[in-house]
């Protein structure tokens, strides 16, 4: 049997740009993913189509698995042959047990590799606006633990040292712990007006920041309830965050997004919001299987005066089998619709002209091209299946997890179809709880959507100008 090869990657901070490539392509050859709570779940969207997803999240006080049984899966899954990817947040070689982990495979000469990540140590101040050095506040900067495996949790460090000889200090783990942080320092000589930064979640778009110095920010942190994960950023450097803030000046930093998603490719309006400072779950996902050729309907295509593509991936799906059967497009004297803007577009990328879906005044010699979704609601006409398509059950838990940890305040439903999507394989089976939907702000891209929304008798908050990707920005940036 042949043994498998087990990546130990670092999954960077949460913002998914922030993932290395190599790390990116173990993700996308994975026939396991391994992974923790603070690796963001929207990787995983990457992982091929069956991939198995275990979750070893660690909360502060619930070890949902244990390190030695971690390490025995990996033995056990590396051992099987397969290409197992273990997904930790920021770096595996930070405070992420990789040794003890690579120390399991090696012991079974399993083959691995460790694969570097950006600690949060150093990118969620950056996304706050500070570098962790700067030639006239920080020559130093020092990565420590504010939690260890003592059992008071509180490190025996050489706090004399770490006063006076490092300019800039990033704690992991710290929150329980900031009152001893804090008097330690001071204790040892760091001046009590030294700033102090907590950032929460950072370069998510629901990241916190508190200020303070190291005489107050405990208190501070205890009056807000300032939780973990977040990192402790002590040093004069912190001063220099109001002029180099950027990312919470990002358009839609803060809003988190729900966008109800009917497509299985990656969406590029989900791309684009990102982009612009908001975090995106998507749901739900897809799993997409391709149907045999119907050489029947394909032997009479050139009977059909107009034919329907009901989205991108049935342009690409239906052209695939024409190819497949050695039948030229010149054979096709049909009039081709989109359905909607996007299918158009894949349409036009074969170099044949679409009209849109509003224009299609004759039903006659119509053939519809779709999934089975799609084929219910064309049931009077002639229907060409190009694939099945189906909600990936295995990925429910893992947004529900996102839905967990974030806070959505806005659901997006870019169509009629996703609004049918959204309200019944979300709200109907009680994944998407109703006191959600009466919190957040509800954004239909079009009239239609918007009408299709009233029949399951919700409201949209707001419908932009345009239905584009501008014109959603536009409308949730106000
Ligand atoms: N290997 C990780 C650290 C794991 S220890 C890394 O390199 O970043 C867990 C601690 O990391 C948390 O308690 C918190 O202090 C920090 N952390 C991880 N992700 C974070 C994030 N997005 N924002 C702030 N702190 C984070």
């Amino acid at each position: 049997m042949k043994t498998g090869k087990v990546y130990l990657v670092g999954a960077g901070p949460g913002d998914v740009g922030l993932i290395t490539v190599k790390g990116m392509e173990a993700i996308k050859q994975a026939d396991v993913i391994l992974y923790d709570r603070l690796a963001n779940p929207k990787l995983l969207e990457y992982a091929p189509a069956g991939c198995e997803l275990i979750y070893c999240g660690k909360l502060p006080d619930r070890h949902v698995l244990r390190q030695e049984a971690i390490n025995s899966l990996l033995v056990e899954k590396g051992l099987q042959g397969n290409v197992v990817v273990r997904l930790k947040g920021g770096d595996p070689g930070v405070f992420g047990r990789v040794g003890e982990e690579a120390a399991a495979l090696a012991e079974h000469s399993i083959p691995y590799e460790m694969v570097p990540g950006i600690t949060s140590g150093i990118a969620a101040p950056l996304y706050a606006g500070i570098p962790v050095t700067h030639r006239e506040f920080g020559e130093s900067f020092a990565i420590i633990t504010a939690h260890d495996k003592s059992k008071e949790g509180q490190p025996n460090l050489n706090w004399a040292s770490l006063a006076t000889g490092i300019d800039t200090i990033a704690f992991y783990m710290g929150i329980s712990n900031l009152p001893y942080i804090s008097e330690n320092l001071i204790k040892h000589g760091k001046p009590a007006d030294t700033p102090v930064i907590l950032v929460r979640w950072g370069t998510f778009s629901r990241q916190q920041t508190l200020e303070g110095t190291l005489e107050n920010i405990a208190e501070k942190a205890k009056k807000v309830n300032f939780k973990n994960p977040a990192i402790t950023l002590v040093g004069d450097i912190v001063s220099v965050r109001k002029r180099l803030s950027w990312f919470e000046q990002k358009p839609l930093f803060g809003r988190q997004i729900l966008l109800a998603r009917t497509g299985t490719n990656e969406s590029p309006l989900a791309k684009e919001l990102i982009n612009q400072g908001a975090d995106v779950i998507e749901f739900p996902r897809w799993t997409r299987t391709k149907m045999p050729v119907n050489a029947e309907i394909l032997d009479k295509i050139s009977s059909y005066k107009n034919i329907l593509f009901t989205s991108p991936e049935s342009v690409t799906e239906f052209f695939g089998d024409l190819l497949d059967q050695r039948i030229d497009i010149r054979s096709i004297t049909a009039t081709l619709f989109g359905e909607s803007t996007k299918s158009v577009n894949a349409i036009h990328e074969k170099g044949l002209l679409a009209r849109h879906l509003d224009e299609l005044n004759e039903l006659e010699h119509l053939l519809v091209v779709g999934d089975n979704y799609k084929q219910q609601q064309y049931v009077q006409r002639d229907f060409y299946l190009t694939s099945y398509k189906k909600v990936d059950e295995s990925f429910l838990p893992l947004i529900a997890r996102m839905l967990d940890e974030a806070q959505v305040n806005t659901i997006l439903l870019p169509s009629s179809g996703a609004v049918k999507v959204f309200m019944e394989e979300g709200v109907d089976k009680g994944f998407v709880g109703k006191e959600l939907l009466e919190k957040a702000q509800i954004v239909c891209l079009g009239d239609k959507s918007k009408a299709s929304l009233q029949e399951f008798s919700y409201q949209a908050d707001l419908v932009p100008e345009t239905p584009s990707k501008e014109g959603v920005i536009n409308c949730l940036r106000k």
